[in-house]
């Protein structure tokens, strides 16, 4: 099978190779190591501020959402959630089961997030954003140099979900002033699901301190403290760890912008391939790590079902209102220009 979606995403040789190991005994020096240095190269990728913290959970994307949500806000605390689909929901939803006063601001779908819609919201009294920042449910990136100054002249916390736009649009921390920043091993870092990665700033370190969450599981103090030592609280995914260092090391080698670079180029090549196929580019404000296309006259979710039967290919479908419209064609993991040669003649056969 060829692998367009936007995760699990097909993962590199190399990393493959180290999944096919005997998990190794972690409770020592060298795993220690190796956690330490895959924090150091996180931050090095996302320009982290020398004193920001990592955690590395065993937990899908979700739950480190989760826990970013759960241990820097409490109910005295109001979040402004900027909701422009599935992800931006799910913000809300993880707030309203742990009790944190939220309100959404919806971005139509046809739109991108903008100066204007933040504004509505200046002076009030949140005192937190939650953002995805490329919302993948639809494939679109939010500006967040207006977010940062949003945040910054609202003195809010800023927690970003870069989950799946990490290593494929340009990300920096630290000119955003950003507080959490979540990541995931699925998505552009292309190894297997079960770790996210949450990147915390040094004064959110602090918060998460005096806090301590109503978790056991989810305590980010405790994993913080653990951290300090290379180590994690509970039993990790030692083998995902293993393969995220290794695709880590690769990164930092080649250098984020390079990945950046690459990442676009599959990507703009993807869509000048389409350009006479019956698609419409679904959003404003794309991400580099996915294109959504709208159909016209032909089921979404039926060409989803002819690439993976007759071309062995995976693309991601859409559920609900958008079931039939919209498909979504992923940019990250080991892929080339020949995977888009191959996809886009499949696609035109299915649309002739
Ligand atoms: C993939 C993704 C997630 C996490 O999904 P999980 O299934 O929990 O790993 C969260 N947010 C965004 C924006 C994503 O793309």
């Amino acid at each position: 099978m060829l692998n367009f979606t936007v995760g699990p995403v097909q993962e590199y040789e190399n990393v493959l190779k180290i999944g096919g190991n005997r998990t190794p005994y972690f409770r020592n020096a060298s795993f220690s190591k190796i956690m330490l240095e895959n924090e150091e190269m996180l931050k090095e990728l996302a320009y982290a501020p020398a004193d920001a913290r990592a955690v590395f959970l065993t937990a899908s994307g979700t739950g480190a959402m989760e826990a970013a949500v759960m241990n820097l806000f409490t109910r005295q605390d109001k979040v402004l959630v900027i909701n422009g689909g599935g992800f931006g929901k799910r913000f809300s939803e993880i707030c309203d089961v742990h009790h944190i006063p939220c309100q959404e601001l919806a971005v139509p779908f046809e739109e991108a997030l903008s100066e204007k819609m933040l504004s509505q919201y200046d002076g009030q009294d949140f005192t937190g954003l939650l953002i995805n920042m490329n919302e993948t449910s639809i494939g679109k990136l939010y500006n967040m140099d207006l977010v940062a100054d949003f945040c910054r002249r609202n003195h809010l916390w800023l927690v970003v979900d870069a989950i799946s736009a990490f290593l494929a649009d340009p990300f920096d921390m630290q000119k955003w002033g950003i507080d959490v920043m979540i990541t995931s091993s699925q998505k552009a870092l292309a190894v297997p699901p079960g770790i996210s990665m949450l990147l915390l700033s040094d004064r959110a370190v602090k918060r998460v301190n005096d806090m301590q969450a109503e978790s056991f599981y989810f305590n980010l103090a405790d994993a913080l403290k653990n951290g300090e030592r290379g180590q994690t609280p509970f039993t990790p995914a030692v083998s995902i760890l293993l393969q995220i260092h290794e695709r880590l090391q690769g990164l930092v080698r080649i250098g984020v912008e390079q990945e950046n670079r690459r990442i676009a180029a599959l990507a703009a090549n993807f869509r000048e391939g389409i350009k006479n196929l019956p698609f419409t580019i679904a959003v404003p404000s794309l991400s580099n790590a996915v294109t959504p296309l709208m159909t016209e006259g032909i089921s979404a979710h039926w060409i989803f079902e002819e690439l993976e039967e007759k071309y062995h290919i995976w693309v991601c479908p859409n559920g609900g209102e958008l079931r039939d419209k919209l498909f979504r064609v992923g940019h990250i993991g080991d892929l080339t220009t020949e995977d888009n040669k191959y996809l886009i003649e499949a696609l035109q056969e299915i649309s002739a």
